[in-house]
């Protein structure tokens, strides 16, 4: 990409705390006048210097609460576990365990007592932080993982019921840290920022069990800086100095969250307006208060939005620039409906990773193409691969994506194999395997764009054809029957493999209508759009949700599991 700025020197001996709060790293001074953090359903906000003194008042607390020194044992003698909904107190806690060498352990705010248990255990937590409306779930998990009742911590959130006794609050733990002592500097030996974890982030468990994710310091800092540096072109294109207000929604305890919206938007000076959970009316209402201008979100809530025209119009969106949206694919035909009603927004698509923390590529303002998840960011390297292991090196081929980039994850906890299959050396450098496939293609505008197809281990093979069920979910979503839907292989005796779609019916669909009539007007629909191979041989079934994971992908594993269990009866 001709604009694509070089990047900048990646350091390896600074900590994610002194390099989001210290002014000599971030490209922002930090004044009372910036409030990075606002909360999206009563207002309050801390500012940039209320945020850096929390965060050194806290870390004096977590020292002392659990007799932790800076510079003694290793990181992983010190994490964290941290199972919370958004709030805007949530990075503090993240630089704070950062700035006595912890590690932070996000864990998604949708898992159940046995999952949450998993991640505890699997990454060594020793104390735990959550939420009161998480309390339940966090004590069964927290027992079952050997992590006293005393260990147990709050962050306080709106509307909050009085806290249990016995807890301490995060809030407490701050005040508590103001009378005491100041705590000794971060000693580093060289390079010690590209060595020691500073996230132990899940990934979100859409092909099995989440994996625990060994993010460092660097890297956190290195996809920050590539991010921000792609963006500056991007940013000048919308308007000059333009400042970002941030929709924070999105889970900050998932990569995407984390780093595009709360790290990026520290580094560069932007506010973000935290909302816990997605509530059409309240998410709504909150964009047009805080006149946000970029939607950091997902496919499902971009196709709630096309669905629920009507609904948005009740609202002033006018402050909306940039719709910004990864985690799974966009369909080229939901980004053209939701630009037909909104032609001003900029509609642009990234795609990442946990084990890359997060963005390899993202769409730029001035070169919005739908459908495709953009150009590789300042830092990427990519190579795509056969399944034959050759390298690919002509546009509209597919192939495996492989990356390298300073912001390629260290591994995985305790699984070496896992480590050794994904993270591989070549003779150019250390790899990632991202197990996506992928076509280059040339933009109308002459530039290299990644598509994504899907995962590998997902395509459905038809006859040997390839056939990825994104496609066929993009393509369903455009017929007005369809409310939501996703599509898996079902086995054939010919064929193989076929593609069954599992359909949300729309509220549209009148009665007079039999479900018959419009299951097959929804085949024919694929019909008329795709060849042949691609049909639904699997046929069509109505479903009242389609399972999604909370960082907004669809969990096809869950209904391959229904679609056998019914197939046995
Ligand atoms: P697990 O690794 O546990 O199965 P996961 O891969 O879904 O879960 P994440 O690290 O959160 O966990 O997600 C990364 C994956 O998300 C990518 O490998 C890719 O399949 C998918 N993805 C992300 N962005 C996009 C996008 N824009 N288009 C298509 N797929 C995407
Ligand atoms: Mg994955």
């Amino acid at each position: 990409v001709p604009w694509a700025p070089k990047l900048p020197e990646i350091p390896d001996t600074v900590p994610i705390c002194d390099f989001m709060l210290d002014e000599k790293h971030g490209r922002h001074p930090l004044s009372k006048s910036w409030d990075p953090y606002t909360c999206g359903l009563t207002g309050r906000s801390i500012t940039a210097i209320e945020q850096k003194e929390s965060v050194d008042k806290l870390a004096r607390a977590l020292a002392k609460e659990f007799g932790w020194g800076v510079n003694e044992g290793t990181e992983y003698d010190k994490v964290v576990g941290v199972f919370a909904l958004n709030t805007i107190d949530i990075m503090t806690l993240s630089w704070a365990i950062h700035r006595i060498n912890g590690v932070s352990s996000p864990a998604n705010a949708a898992y159940n007592a046995d999952e949450l248990r998993h991640q505890l255990t699997n990454s060594g937590s020793k104390v735990l932080f959550t939420v009161m409306p998480l309390l339940q779930i966090a004590l069964e998990a927290a027992e079952k993982s050997k992590i006293p009742k005393d260990r147990i911590y709050i962050c306080e959130m709106p509307n909050d019921p009085p806290i249990p006794k016995g807890f301490q609050t995060l809030g407490q733990l701050i005040k508590q840290g103001e009378s005491l002592p100041e705590l000794e500097p971060i000693k580093w030996s060289k390079g010690q920022g590209a060595r020691q974890t500073a996230f132990l982030c899940y990934s979100s468990g859409t092909s099995g069990l989440p994996k625990g994710v060994m993010i460092s310091h660097r890297n956190v800092i290195a996809n920050t800086v590539q991010i921000s540096e792609w963006e500056k072109h991007g940013r000048d294109a919308i308007e000059p100095g333009y400042q970002d207000v941030a929709l924070g929604l999105l889970p900050f305890s998932h990569i995407y969250g984390l780093i595009v919206i709360c790290h990026c938007s520290t580094y560069r000076g932007d506010k973000v307006i935290v909302l816990p959970k997605f509530e059409i009316q309240q998410y709504l209402t909150a964009i047009q208060k805080y006149k946000i201008k970029a939607l950091y979100i997902v496919p499902p809530i971009i196709i709630n939005m096309v669905k629920h025209q009507q609904a948005l119009q009740k609202y002033d969106l006018s402050s909306v620039r940039i719709i910004f949206t990864g985690a799974a694919p966009l369909g080229q035909e939901t980004a053209e409906d939701l630009a037909k009603q909104y032609p001003t927004w900029k509609i642009r698509q990234g795609y990442g990773l946990t084990e890359t923390c997060t963005v390899v590529c993202s769409t730029s303002p001035t070169d919005i193409w739908f459908g495709s998840s953009g150009c590789l960011i300042p830092g990427m390297e990519a190579k795509i691969m056969s399944i034959e292991g050759n390298e690919i090196t002509g546009y509209n081929q597919r192939g495996e994506l492989l990356v390298k980039s300073p912001s390629v994850v260290l591994g995985y906890l305790k699984n070496e194999k896992a480590t050794n299959e994904t993270f591989v050396d070549m003779p150019e450098g250390r790899f990632m395997r991202t197990g996506d496939e992928v076509e280059i293609r040339v933009s109308p505008k002459g530039n290299e764009h990644v598509w994504v197809v899907d995962r590998i281990k997902e395509l459905i093979k038809v006859k040997g054809l390839q056939v990825a069920p994104a496609e066929l979910e993009a393509c369903l979503l455009n017929h007005p029957a369809v409310a939501d839907c996703a599509v898996i292989p079902v086995p054939d005796e010919r064929a193989g493999e076929v593609p069954k779609a599992f359909v949300v019916k729309a509220n549209s669909v009148g009665l007079e209508e039999s479900d018959a009539m419009t299951k097959r007007s929804i085949a024919k629909h694929v019909e008329k759009e795709k060849t042949r191979h691609k049909w639904l041989a699997g046929g069509v079934e109505f479903i009242d949700v389609i399972p999604k994971s909370a960082s907004g992908k669809i969990l096809r594993r869950l209904l391959r599991d229904k679609e056998r269990e019914a197939r046995k009866k």
